[in-house]
């Protein structure tokens, strides 16, 4: 029988692991496991919580370094994946220039893979989920509090050079305006339209107009406790204001999506990530923008799909790099 390959996600405070059957894309044995373990803020020992994770998943499976086939792990950064080398993860402060494949490498003794979060949910969505059966080309975003891209061409993540391929979150669309992104541009269409953006786009409007909400209910007169949960509930309440901000997120990601779409020419376009459970409403605003403001003639062909992987897709996609 095939090892399994354990798959680890370091995410912002969290990781991420499991051991997945490459067969079938299924996570085996006690399923998808998660440790909330570090402040990212604090000077932690990020990679010592990595090495502590694969032997937490490797024991609670009763299982030894021996039994697995390696070690697949994504990482929220800018990577290269032919060295293993992390640059600048934009949320882990203090945490760069790493030949994290080389250490763990020492560490474990096992074959390693090591690839940027979003590249490998899109490669885990293409095999086993959303756009399983596709291959030629897929265009996958995560929406959540930033926005992720990985891109699939003739069935393998689009590296690019240097791997560094594939940051479609930070393509900028208002290169002159006001909102500073996190990697250091403007505009970018991850401080537009992420789910960050447009809980604090609420925020502010809340805050400067009158007229009701019923997030104002909800929130209870505290504006911190906004979030997109919320506003998707409100919206769902019929609520017109958390509804002009979720057609709001809809046509700046439409039109993003138009120039994506010009790109690359996808059989299919998956969205993840939270903001993806705003479902219909969310994804109506983007195919209408999306078709209308494209140059791609078939635009109104290519379906936008929610993904299916859920919180497992950046283990199952990590296990799949090797
Ligand atoms: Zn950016």
């Amino acid at each position: 029988m095939e090892k399994p390959i354990l798959g680890l996600d370091l995410g912002g405070t969290k990781i991420a692991s499991g051991l997945v059957d490459l067969r079938s894309g299924g996570l085996l044995g006690k399923g998808l496991l998660t440790r909330k373990t570090f402040d990212p803020d604090r000077d932690v020992d990020i990679f010592g919580s990595l090495v502590a994770a694969i032997h937490e998943t490797l024991s609670s499976n009763d299982m030894q370094m021996a039994d697995i086939g390696g070690i697949g792990l994504c990482v929220p950064s800018p990577v290269d994946p032919k060295t293993g080398f992390l640059y600048n993860p934009p949320n882990l402060r203090g945490w760069a220039n790493i030949p994290l494949r080389e250490k763990l490498q020492n560490e474990c003794g096992v074959a390693i893979g090591v690839d940027n979060d979003a590249n490998a949910a899109a490669l885990a969505e293409t095999r086993w989920g959303a756009a399983r059966g596709l291959s030629r080309s897929v265009f996958y975003a995560t929406i959540s509090t930033g926005i992720g891209t990985g891109i699939i061409i003739n069935g393998a993540i689009l590296h690019g050079k240097n791997g560094l391929a594939g940051e479609g979150g930070h393509v900028p669309l208002d290169g002159f305006g006001r909102e500073k992104c996190g990697c250091g541009n403007i505009g970018c269409i991850e401080a537009l339209a992420s789910g960050t953006a447009i809980v604090k786009l609420a925020r502010q409007l809340l805050q400067s107009r009158s007229g009701h909400s019923l997030l104002w209910d909800m929130a209870q007169g505290n504006m911190d406790t906004i979030d997109m949960v919320m506003i998707g509930e409100a919206a769902k309440q019929s609520d017109s204001f958390a509804q002009e901000m979720i057609a709001t997120q809809g046509m700046r990601l439409g039109l993003w999506l138009g120039g994506m779409v010009a790109v690359f020419d996808p059989e299919m376009v998956v969205i993840g990530g939270g903001c993806a459970n705003l479902g219909e409403p969310l994804f109506r605003a983007i195919r209408q923008t999306m078709i209308q403001r494209t140059i791609h003639p078939k635009a109104d062909e290519i379906p936008i799909v929610p993904a299916q992987l859920g919180a497992a897709s950046g283990v199952i996609g990590a296990a799949s790099l090797l």
